[in-house]
């Protein structure tokens, strides 16, 4: 498993991540790819950022963000087909 597998890996399940829908396992491999990873790591702190937006701190429990905005975030982060503008 090299570190482009990983990537790609973790940046397709960053989403699933902070919404907690990862198995033990996976969790930990996306957790030590984002600790080497500068874009996985920035990844993972937007998402959390996003959901604790989108849920708020007095939403109900299990309340879900829709996904579009999960995958607007995703393609951000991935440098897919909009690039963040980066200086
Ligand atoms: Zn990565």
């Amino acid at each position: 498993m090299g570190y482009a597998d990983d990537h790609q890996w973790s940046q397709r399940h960053l989403s699933h991540y902070v919404e907690g829908d990862l198995n033990h396992r996976a969790r930990r491999r996306l957790d030590r790819h984002a600790r080497d990873c500068a874009d996985c790591g920035r990844g993972l702190r937007a998402m959390r950022a996003l959901v604790y937006a989108v849920h708020g701190l007095d939403g109900p429990a299990g309340v879900r963000a829709p996904a579009t905005i999960f995958d607007r975030v995703r393609l951000a982060g991935a440098g897919g087909s909009a690039p963040p503008q980066r200086a």
